[in-house]
């Protein structure tokens, strides 16, 4: 089995602006067969790939693609399978969409946290929008070259149906960020490799076992009292998809800018007076 790797990103990927394939048939052509699934990547995520109806047999997984050594690329995306036998065969049924296994969701990263989200020029500073791309004939304004054509432009290329539209019968999806990211932008660190980020991690890690019972399942008050209201109502707000991000281009990860709701802990921790120890 052949699962082509963030097959939007626009190098040497399947669909890549610059990689000259529109089809998987013109990709792969007499190896298709071997294709049952494709991995989405950090700057997609399933509601884009959902819209070319081409995709539709192919099923959508979503792998950390962790080319780097730092622990927290590890798991920022992931397949949650269903299987009634935990064995290479099993695994392969849930793609395969055979018998009683299968994949139940994917855990996904905003799509414009990804570094191939909007288009844009690195070197010059500059990211736009597909629609302010097109306008601009995918010009760079600044240096007059070609553009690197984001993920969200090419989907808009290759889409045959609206934003939107959700084909029967897919798997479910989750937005997550890393934990140790969350921790880094919630208190204003440069970098989530610094010694007070991962004190508050490790704390987590000790109390809950792992990053996803954090993200997806610890309760806001152990958060906080395991280490503080702000890191809790950021976890939350992530989980609840409260995150607001720059997008990610030509190479650079989008910015996490706006982690909202830290209010909303404290608000409720002063209404019902069971955070105050912790504020
Ligand atoms: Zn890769
Ligand atoms: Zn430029």
């Amino acid at each position: 089995m052949i699962i082509p790797a963030h097959i939007w990103t626009p190098w040497f990927s399947l669909f890549g602006a610059f990689s000259g394939f529109d089809s998987i048939e013109d990709c792969y052509q007499d190896q298709t067969k071997n294709i049952h699934a494709v991995e989405t990547g950090l700057s997609s995520d399933p509601p884009m790939n959902w819209r070319l109806s081409s995709l539709d047999r192919y099923t959508l997984v979503s792998n950390s693609d962790s080319h780097s050594p730092w622990p927290w690329r590890i798991g920022r995306e992931a397949n949650a399978l269903v299987l009634y036998e935990l064995t290479y065969r099993g695994i392969v049924e849930a793609i395969m969409r055979k018998g009683v296994n299968r994949v139940e969701f994917t855990i996904e990263t905003d799509p414009s946290y990804g570094k191939y989200h909007w288009t844009g020029h690195r070197r010059c500073g500059v990211s736009m929008s597909p629609i302010e791309a097109i306008k601009l004939r995918n010009i760079c304004p600044v240096c007059g070259r070609k553009l690197t054509k984001g993920v969200s432009q090419r989907v808009e290329e290759l889409a045959d149906r609206p934003d939107g539209f959700k084909p029967k019968n897919v798997p479910g999806y989750i937005h997550l960020l890393p934990l140790s990211e969350i921790i880094q932008v919630t208190k204003g660190y440069s970098s989530p490799n610094v010694r007070q980020v991962w004190s508050a991690y490790s704390k987590l890690i000790d109390r809950f076992g792992d990053e996803y019972t954090v993200l997806m399942e610890a309760p806001a008050k152990e958060i906080a009292e395991t280490t503080d209201s702000e890191i809790a109502g950021s976890v939350i707000s992530v989980r609840e998809g409260r995150v607001k991000i720059t997008p990610g281009y030509d190479g650079v990860y989008g910015k996490i800018d706006l982690l909202t709701g830290k209010e909303n802990v404290k608000t409720k921790a002063r209404r019902r007076g069971t955070l105050d120890d912790f504020l």
